[in-house]
């Protein structure tokens, strides 16, 4: 499996004609080694040689025990040369969207006194770009993940109740997923009743939900080492006209997103799906449609105006379109599909139903 992904690594390496590549954003490194510690990894045609400190050493032969280790004995920056020395050739990529400007100053500075002639180049996206598609045992892994989401949706279904805080809910959620396997929870939960629930990010508050409000609820795990996400709107007691008109609009746009991705469509296509559903009605669709899930949750590819991205099979994206009224509310709906040749399989099997008794 990880043979597999330096392969198609160093295969990527020959097309963008760089000679090694340096990886230390969390989720490529991991990725790549199987090591969830922090280090880098330097992948030339030949060479996998993991560097990390003396309190991840352990782990590091435990989780990579194919790959080369390399102890960091005081910083990364002044052992650079010496891996650097190993590379045949040049041209040494550096992850451009994970480096920070000082620490690149370091690395450039420690290459400097180096004997070699070594020359650090941007990358961006290239370990992204491989991680976007998933392999079998990957999409089981967002399976589970998103079943637990599930089962946490439908549990507090069960418990929620007029008079609950945002925060008592976003707990109860916490606690279930935890309880039940998760790693921990993929992101801050959101659960947003009524007017708060038209900040698309809403926090839980202290806020007390009320009967007929809409309340959107978005909750991941992280499990098995992938996360899941998923978004559904609740209405506790009997809503107002609006709220169906929302809801059934936003329903719709879901569903014929869904229906329309394949592999071969481009992000921004994709997302001119929901979003036309939505402005055909007057609305307006204020985010992006969706966006790759897996090791990080947030991840290449992503659905929007902006995307450049074309969908391929085994990609697992989010579709989840949203109305947001200011002084009123919101309603989001999301899903986690798995992209193939000819349509989509939903991956999230919560409840669409969002009336539950008060
Ligand atoms: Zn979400
Ligand atoms: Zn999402």
């Amino acid at each position: 499996m990880i043979e597999d992904r330096l392969r198609k690594l160093r295969q990527i390496l020959v097309e963008e004609e760089l000679d090694a590549l340096l990886v230390a954003q969390p989720e490529n490194l991991h990725y790549l080694s199987g090591f969830s510690g922090s280090g880098a990894l330097l992948i030339t045609a030949e060479l996998a040689v993991l560097a990390t400190s003396f309190i991840y050493l352990e782990q590091a032969k435990e989780e990579a025990p194919f790959l080369e280790l390399v102890k960091i004995e005081e910083t990364f920056d002044k052992l650079l040369p010496e891996l650097a020395a190993r590379v045949e050739g040049q041209r040494l990529g550096f992850e451009s969207a994970y480096l920070s400007v000082a620490q690149h100053r370091k690395w450039l500075e420690a290459l400097e006194g180096a004997e070699e002639d070594r020359e650090l180049l941007p990358t961006e996206g290239l370990v992204e770009k491989l991680r976007a598609v998933k392999d079998a045992h990957e999409l089981e892994a967002i399976r589970q993940a998103g079943l637990l989401a599930d089962a946490a949706l439908a549990h507090i279904v069960d418990v929620i109740q007029v008079g609950m805080t945002e925060k008592e809910v976003a707990w109860e959620l916490e606690v279930f997923l935890h309880t039940h396997g998760a790693e921990k929870v993929a992101f801050d939960l959101i659960v947003g009743a009524g007017p708060n629930g038209a900040k698309p990010h809403a926090s839980a508050t202290e806020q007390r939900i009320k009967a007929g409000e809409p309340i959107i609820i978005d909750l991941g795990a992280l499990l098995n080492g992938y996360n899941s996400d998923l978004t559904r709107t609740l209405c506790l007691g009997k809503p107002d006209d609006r709220f169906w008109e929302i809801y059934d609009l936003v329903l719709k746009a879901q569903t014929e997103a869904e229906a329309g991705l394949k592999a071969g469509l481009g992000g921004k296509e994709a997302d001119q799906i929901a979003r036309h559903v939505i402005e055909e009605a007057g609305y307006e669709l204020g985010h992006g449609l969706g966006h790759g899930v897996g090791l990080a949750v947030h991840e290449s590819p992503t659905l929007s105006r902006l995307s450049e991205d074309t969908l391929e099979a085994g990609m697992v994206v989010t579709v989840e379109p949203g109305i947001y009224l200011p002084d009123w509310g919101g309603v989001r709906l999301e899903d986690m599909v798995v992209v193939g040749e000819e349509g989509v399989e939903v991956l999230s099997q919560a409840s669409k139903d969002p009336l539950v008794d008060g």
